[in-house]
């Protein structure tokens, strides 16, 4: 059956009339209360955010994300379609900033937590009618007039829930994520800010000899940063590249990359004089020497390992260790590089931060007080000194100083709450290998790869508009206990206004608990988290499962279903 097109045809005037139609005889809504027994089919959309403008973008997932539901109620099946908006995080907060006219988190203090809190619920619908039309214009269907908020309290609590359950697991916790950080002005620095001051400088690096355990041997390591070796904990090797060991002119046999063999050592002489530069004693891949050991280079560090109970000093394997610069052997210092960091966490390495919040040396080093840049020169002259110092090459590199003083910034750890993603690597692979992607290749490229090299997910933000985590500890004996409901938090702290309060900073800061072990008190930790965490977990929060709608939510998401996922769970710890 065709029908000609008339040229004269107004496409905009029969899509408003179109519109109209579906409007006036609520087809929307009829297509689901004409399958009300039917079988459902579940069709989840990640919320948009309304405090920015519909772009050409959204359009096009917007018309993407309509056509399949589209399809699947066309084939009889109950689509239901919940719309929703994503309203936490940082930019609604910017955006506040910009128009209350603050700068920074002390600013924002000053201003006041309360009032900042409420503008920002207010700036997160800045846009909704232009999303309203906009979704209407495209003919996207879905229930605008009850949506899913993730900054609902009901919304928060169905995550509260969700985040207990990580923790009960053991998957929730506290370590070090490594940010950019200006020691003068004591604070973390955005990407964005970072990417303004960078200027090119010129520094002595450092290649050095890092003994080998029971070998009258070493490994060779380059750092740009010498003032991170006093921090030393490790040395990392790419697993799959060749690696030698060799005799070489100055009388030591080293370890190092074979492809940056005549790089490093060519500065000991060259074959035509006569000299022999190095002999190959031995051939590897990297994984070959894996947790071979080594000495501590400062003492300090091997003490502080002691301490920590936790064994360092041995090479580690990563991909990420190219063969572009130094020795094919990184340093490793997990308090000053998110690389760095990884390796630490994967191999439980021990952590050492022999720098304090003001960018200078502590007084565990010889170099207590000094500024970490003027310390780079004391180090290389003790290096030197005891032998350690292969070469100090001058090193040209764009390196970023703090656009607002104009002090180079370090990386530098912080203290941060994760989940355990690594924990649950094979699940997820397996999971996605039941997925049917198209094209194909997306699923077994690109988000496989992803998940191959999944890492622990940051998730804690210090900000204010967000969702608070849910963990409570104990001033005194540090005990920590996480909150999955308003009624455990009544529970705990004996407060009946748990009940109601509402679960946003500053007003939820308000509820102190009772520690269970040291009858002190507890008080929820600063942090709020990713916003990622909440769109993520709009198949249930967005029914406050598992507080309401239990049967409704189970039925979408069949119970076998869940009791499969809850048996994969079991056994991890
Ligand atoms: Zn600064
Ligand atoms: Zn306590």
């Amino acid at each position: 059956m065709y029908q000609k097109v008339d040229t004269n045809l107004n496409f905009v005037d029969r899509e408003k009339a179109i519109e109209k139609f579906w409007e006036e005889k609520d087809i929307f809504r009829k297509s689901m209360e004409n399958r009300k027994e039917a079988k459902t089919y579940t069709f989840y959309d990640g919320p948009p955010t309304a405090n920015g403008k519909p772009h050409i973008g959204h359009v096009l997932t917007r018309v993407i994300k309509d056509m399949i539901p589209r399809y699947r109620t066309m084939k009889g099946y109950m689509v239901p379609r919940k719309a929703g908006w994503d309203t936490h995080g940082l930019p609604v907060e910017l955006e506040v900033e910009k128009l209350l006219g603050l700068d920074g988190k002390e600013q924002i203090e000053e201003y006041g937590l309360d009032p900042f809190i409420q503008k920002c619920k207010e700036s997160v619908w800045k846009y909704k009618g232009m999303w309203e039309d906009f979704s209407g214009t495209v003919g996207f269907w879905a229930d605008m007039d009850d949506p899913y908020v993730t900054y609902h309290d009901d919304f928060i609590e169905s995550e509260w829930w969700a985040l207990k359950q990580i923790w009960d697991k053991g998957l929730l916790y506290k370590g070090f994520k490594i940010v950019p950080y200006c020691p003068r002005c004591g604070t973390p620095l955005s990407s964005h800010e970072v990417a303004q001051g960078y200027k090119a400088v010129k520094e002595r690096s450092a290649v050095v000899r890092f003994k080998v355990v029971g070998e009258d041997a070493y490994f060779l390591a380059w750092t740009t940063t010498p003032w991170t070796l006093p921090s030393n904990v490790a040395l990392c090797m790419n697993p799959e590249e060749t690696y030698v060991k060799v005799k070489a002119a100055d009388g030591y046999t080293y370890y190092l990359a074979q492809a940056l063999l005549d790089k490093v050592l060519g500065s000991l002489g060259k074959e035509e004089e006569g000299v022999k530069v190095y002999e190959i004693l031995e051939t590897y891949v990297g994984k070959d020497l894996e947790y071979k050991e080594y000495e501590p280079l400062f003492a300090c560090a091997g003490e502080a390992a002691e301490k920590q109970h936790k064994k360092g000093f041995y090479v580690t394997c990563d991909g990420y260790v190219t063969m572009s610069d130094g020795t094919g052997i990184v340093h490793i210092a997990p308090a000053f590089g998110e690389d760095d960091a990884q390796v630490g966490r994967k191999y439980d390495l021990p952590f050492v931060q022999f720098v304090d919040g003001k960018g200078e040396m502590t007084e565990e080093t010889a170099y207590a007080g000094k500024f970490v840049k003027d310390a780079d020169k004391d180090i290389l002259v003790d290096l030197e000194k005891e032998g350690k110092l292969f070469d100090a090459p001058k090193f040209e590199h764009d390196y970023p100083f703090c656009w607002r003083c104009d002090t180079p910034l370090i990386y530098y750890a912080r203290e941060s709450w994760f989940i355990k993603m690594t924990a649950v690597k094979e699940d997820l692979i397996r999971n996605n290998n039941t997925i049917n992607w198209i094209p194909e290749s997306i699923g077994k490229g690109r988000f496989g790869d992803w998940l191959e090299n999944i890492q622990d997910w940051g998730i804690s933000r210090n900000r204010y508009w967000g969702t608070p985590l849910n963990v409570w500890e104990c001033e005194d004996c540090g005990h920590m206990e996480a909150i999955g409901s308003r009624e455990e938090l009544e529970k705990l702290s004996g407060n009946p206004a748990a009940q109601t309060v509402e679960l946003h900073r500053p007003y939820i800061d308000e509820i102190t608990c009772n520690c269970p072990k040291c009858g002190k008190t507890m008080k929820r930790v600063p942090e709020v988290i990713d916003c990622w965490f909440d769109s993520g977990a709009m198949p249930f929060a967005q029914h406050h499962y598992p507080f309401e709608n239990k049967e409704l939510f189970e039925a979408q998401f069949p119970a076998q279903f869940i009791s499969e996922a809850v048996d994969q769970t079991r056994g991890w710890f």
